[in-house]
């Protein structure tokens, strides 16, 4: 049967290794929708060569520039934030949310308010309205599935486990490029040198909160609202590896984890075969090859943003949506070499400290909370600044 697909990101790299596998199975996908923040040239390419009926730049702007890249094709151009609810909401049936940060909130809600199956890796939609977003999925019946390598492997081991039956959570993490970096270096680490990570090839955005750990806790919060566990029964393990993706230990102390090399097809082609499974050309993995797997506790001294997120997920309320876009902000400043890697922590540590958001009661309240933190926290780098 073929599948209906909108692939929201389709220019970034989840959104790349997912046509990687739609292309390489012929037949299996029918791309409705297609979304991308600006380069037009680039979604119209991927537009004609699948297919799709719309495609979505985010950029109100460039509507004309994307109906001239598209003359002939049958595909209609759209957008803005209207457009990519459109795609996300519209007739596919599996939606990829694979857009980076906050900004893919809207879609995403949208694809769950419809009831849709969405294969997740857009994070930050969760971290910043995990509740809001579980209880609209309960209501609509949607189905997340998701496609962070961690989240996924968990939700393979748990399958058809009662919840009751889970103890505990443990997310591994590669611990970065700066695992064993001493202080001095990491306080001078160049945006180049956070974006070369030892195992994974991501976007820059994530990267960069790989290099700080902020990413393992945007995923602790993801967990705790993916499979509902207490926070203080979400354990974080570094594993330098990256075969590891995640354990799940079960109240009888079996413990189950899911291993595999690390590429993001693996993930991202069980959520599209999904309650199936499809072949994915990632490397096998070779056990003698790789001989030993080593573990390590986090140094929350040197990587002191899984600190906030922990602080973030127990405080609740608008703390994550604050966490969140304080760290967007920041870690845009230090990729446009604005201020210095240990100054990201330092800026989502001030914008926790000043956040006196009420808990939000809607999207659009979150929303308002991302915004008016994201201004909070550029005004207050810009009079450092000055
Ligand atoms: P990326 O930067 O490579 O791609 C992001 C995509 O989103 C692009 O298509 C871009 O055009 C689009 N986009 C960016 N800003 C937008 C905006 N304001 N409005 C609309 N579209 C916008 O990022 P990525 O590495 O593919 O990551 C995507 C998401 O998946 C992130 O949330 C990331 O945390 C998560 N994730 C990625 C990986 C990975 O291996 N890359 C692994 C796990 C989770
Ligand atoms: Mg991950």
């Amino acid at each position: 049967m073929t599948r209906k697909i909108a692939i929201l990101g389709a220019t970034g790299s989840i959104g790349s290794s997912t046509l990687d596998l739609v292309e390489r199975n012929p037949g299996q996908f029918d791309v409705v929708a297609v979304t991308a923040a600006t380069n037009v040239a680039a979604l119209a390419d991927i537009a004609r060569r699948t297919g799709a009926r719309l495609a979505v730049v985010a950029d109100q702007a460039r509507l004309g520039e994307l109906e001239a890249e598209l003359a002939g094709s049958g595909c209609r151009a759209a957008v803005g934030q209207e457009g990519l609810v459109e795609a996300a909401a519209g007739e596919a049936d599996l939606v990829i949310a694979a857009i980076v940060g906050c900004a893919g909130l809207g879609p995403v809600m949208a694809a769950v308010e419809a009831g849709r199956t969405i294969a997740l890796a857009n994070k930050e939609a969760l971290v910043t309205a995990g509740e809001l977003m579980t209880k609209a999925a309960a209501r609509s019946g949607a189905v997340l599935l998701p496609v962070d390598s961690e989240h996924n492997a968990i939700f393979q081991c748990i399958a058809c486990s009662r919840s009751e039956d889970v103890s505990r959570i443990i997310l591994t993490a590669s611990g970065g490029p700066f695992r064993t970096a001493s202080v001095e270096t990491i306080a001078a680490a160049t945006p180049a040198q956070a974006v070369a990570h030892p195992n994974w090839s991501m976007g820059a955005k994530i990267s960069v909160d790989s290099a700080t750990m902020m990413n393992k806790g945007l995923e602790l919060i993801e967990a705790h609202y993916l499979f509902g566990l207490a926070p203080d029964r979400i354990d974080i393990v570094i594993h330098p590896q990256s075969v590891i993706h995640s354990l799940v230990e079960f109240v009888d102390g079996s413990v189950l984890a899911q291993l595999g090399s690390p590429d993001m097809r693996i993930p991202i082609a069980y959520a599209l075969a999904w309650p199936e499974r499809m072949e994915t050309p990632a490397q096998r993995l070779d056990l003698l090859a790789i001989a030993r797997l080593d573990f390590e506790a986090p140094d929350l001294g040197r990587f002191p943003a899984l600190k906030l997120a922990r602080e973030a997920l127990e405080a609740h309320g608008s703390a994550p949506i604050v966490l969140n876009a304080a760290n967007e902000v920041a870690v845009a400043s230090f990729l446009a070499g604005a201020i210095a890697f240990p100054e990201i922590a330092g800026v989502v540590a001030r914008a926790l400290e000043d956040n006196d958001f009420p808990a939000p009661q809607s999207v659009a309240e979150v929303l308002e909370i991302d915004q008016s933190t994201r201004r909070r926290v550029a005004g207050a780098m810009q009079a450092v600044c000055q």
